[in-house]
């Protein structure tokens, strides 16, 4: 890609969202756009980190079973009432439909979910499956100031399982927990994720956050230090803990250290919550009717995006880790003519390696292509100048750690 021909460009304003550092540092590197508060467009290089995001977390989903769908974003009134939450999911979008029908936006999908395993489920030989989605979801928050941590529309994966019994469900859910954990290793987040006990509603005792540790984070959580000790991370939520009583749930251990986090994913077992109010059953090995019982594990790809922008930025702007970055290389060619050798010598390189972006804007310095390569932040930046020509080798510069190290040209590739 030619940075010449990409139609955002960085800025040097602070926006409005200056109060959120990933809204700041991707509005200013031409990631995404804000269309008002809590509502964000995705540009090229933003939506090629949120695509990156949504492959890792859909081959784990995949490996783990889960069918992927699409889910109407569009539902009617009927379906919430049936569960309850029309009234009381406050952050419900309702919108008028046409004469006088109420339609929702769907802010989650067990209401849309269930009715369509009731549709296919028959036998306790159906049993078990799970489904996944990658949707744009709605949610009416009160507070929309955190950029795209928290948005009123945003990305997520849900991902929805159907049981015969309790112990097949925990079983998934064990395995789903095992999926999550590659999914924050393969962000490179494993270090700072921790996996944080918050309460689990009427059917289980727990419910499970993937809580990032991040400075401007909106969640407190207590991070069990004997845990760390095992070499383990796990947490517990602010909701349900009480200085001095609360015991970590995986080691016993009292003592926790409070951080400042943002979920990025959220695990329940929902029991019959859902298939009940839906009429869900199945004929199980006698041909009794039984209703199944359900998980659901969502994350947020969005939020995702802006808690590794704020994880991983310094003070020049973001730095990618290479799983998710919009391109893999930026190079750099600061040939001050088209004719020069190191022009086409750029441009033959930037063919070659496999998602690449050529910085051609021959007009503008090149301090200002510095700056603007350290705030977009691409893992790997390639200079290529005429006196990387007679030196015979280029400097490769790693924006995570700033190291640089010097490599034959022919060696590049
Ligand atoms: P939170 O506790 O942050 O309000 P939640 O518990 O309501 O989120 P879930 O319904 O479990 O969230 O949604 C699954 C995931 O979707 C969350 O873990 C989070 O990563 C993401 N998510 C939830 N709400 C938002 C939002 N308003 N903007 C961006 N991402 C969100
Ligand atoms: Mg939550």
């Amino acid at each position: 890609m030619l940075q010449s021909q990409l139609f955002t460009k960085t800025s040097k304003d602070t926006h409005a969202d200056s109060d959120s550092i990933n809204a700041d540092l991707l509005t200013r590197a031409g990631f995404i756009s804000k269309t008002m508060a809590g509502v964000y467009s995705f540009l090229p290089l933003g939506y090629r980190v949120i695509r990156k995001i949504e492959q890792i977390v859909r081959e784990e989903m995949d490996g783990i079973g889960g069918q992927e769908i699409l889910m109407s974003a569009l539902a009617p009134k009927a379906v919430w009432e049936k569960t309850g939450r029309w009234k009381t999911m406050d952050v419900l979008f309702k919108v008028p439909a046409a004469g006088d029908q109420e339609y929702a936006l769907n802010p989650t999908h067990e209401e849309i979910v269930a009715p369509i395993a009731r549709t296919f489920l028959r036998s306790y030989r159906d049993l078990p499956f799970a489904c996944y989605q990658i949707q744009t979801k709605f949610r009416n928050e009160l507070r929309a100031k955190s950029g795209v941590l928290r948005g009123r529309e945003f990305i997520m994966k849900d991902l929805y399982s159907f049981h015969q019994d309790i112990a097949d469900l925990d079983r998934y859910y064990a395995i789903a927990q095992g999926a999550y954990d590659r999914i924050f290793a393969r962000l490179g987040l494993e270090n700072r994720t921790f996996l944080t006990y918050a309460s689990g509603g009427t059917f289980s005792q727990y419910s499970h956050e993937y809580q990032v540790v991040l400075p401007q984070g909106e969640d407190q959580i207590f991070v069990s230090i004997e845990a760390e000790k095992q070499g383990k991370r796990i947490a517990v939520n602010k909701e349900i803990f009480e200085e001095g009583k609360t015991v970590c749930p995986v080691t016993g251990g009292k003592e926790f250290r409070a951080e400042k986090a943002s979920e990025a994913g959220n695990i329940f077992k929902l029991g019959t919550k859902f298939s009940e109010p839906f009429e869900l059953q199945f004929a199980d090995e006698a041909g009794k009717l039984c209703t199944p019982v359900m998980g659901c594990y969502g994350i947020g790809i969005s939020r995702l995006m802006g808690i590794v922008a704020e994880a991983c930025a310094d003070e020049a702007g973001l730095r990618w880790p290479e799983a998710i970055a919009p391109y893999r290389v930026h190079i750099l060619s600061l040939a001050r003519s088209r004719d020069e050798e190191s022009w086409k010598l750029a441009h033959d390189l930037a063919k070659r390696l496999p998602e690449s972006l050529l910085d051609d804007r021959i007009d503008l310095g090149a301090g200002a292509r510095f700056a603007d390569s350290d705030l977009i932040g691409i893992p790997r930046r390639i200079v290529i100048s005429p006196k990387s020509l007679t030196a015979g080798g280029v400097e490769v510069k790693d924006r995570m750690t700033g190291a640089v190290n010097i490599v034959a040209l022919d060696a590049l590739v």
